[in-house]
């Protein structure tokens, strides 16, 4: 599978503490998208399933994970692979989250197996192409068009009450390959940190 990073514990893609996923991959080039960077898949990115769980399982053998949220990216172009790890996944925890720029209608329509199979083991979907002019802090959501489906309804509760309560907000990661922002993102988000650093540039020059 063509992953770029995984994380924990994210706070800000659902609720609890969860490992978050993000994807190599995606060709619906949304104007304005947060993560531009992982539009392309990178050889050097390519980890087994096997591998990637044992990744995982290091993380869950140590510490509380309320559930999972994997981003990208776009996770259903890679629907073998993601079937797989979902199957594994869901042994730690059902609470699997999956932000998509298909709509949730275009998935069905795909036929694909093991999309289904996805369909039916994650608990919540979030759908849609991201648009910028839609972009008004929706929770969870980087635009408005997007929708939360709750495809288990066990997750029903534990949703309601995190939309209730929560906040959008952003958590940085120090990672090998420097800061991580990670959250729903204001628009200025990309304009204001280009500007922060022509500043920094020129302050230093
Ligand atoms: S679908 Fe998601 S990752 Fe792909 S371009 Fe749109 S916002 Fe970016």
């Amino acid at each position: 599978m063509n992953i770029a990073r995984i994380l924990y514990p994210v706070k800000v893609l659902g609720p609890g503490n969860r490992i978050g996923i993000w994807v190599c991959g995606c060709s619906r080039g949304c104007r304005g998208c947060i993560n531009p960077e992982l539009w392309e898949r990178r050889p050097e990115c390519e980890i087994s399933i096997d591998g990637l769980y044992a990744a995982i399982l290091g993380i869950a053998s140590k510490h509380k994970v309320d559930g999972f949220t994997v981003s990208g990216g776009e996770p259903m172009d890679q629907p073998e692979d993601l079937n797989a790890l979902i199957i594994r996944l869901a042994a730690i925890s059902k609470d699997i989250l999956v932000y998509s720029g298909y709509k949730y209608v275009e998935l069905r329509e795909r036929g694909s197996e093991h999309i289904q199979n996805i369909l039916s083991a994650i608990a919540v979907l979030i759908d849609g192409q991201y648009v910028e002019e839609l972009n008004r802090d929706v929770k969870l959501r980087g635009s408005e068009n997007q929708e939360i489906i709750i495809m288990n309804g066990d997750f029903n509760k534990k949703y309601e009450n995190h939309l209730k309560t929560a906040r959008n907000r952003i958590q940085n990661f120090m990672t090998a390959d420097g800061v991580v922002s990670v959250g729903i993102h204001r628009k200025e988000f990309r304009s204001k940190i280009a500007s922060r650093i022509h500043k920094r540039g020129d302050e230093n020059g």
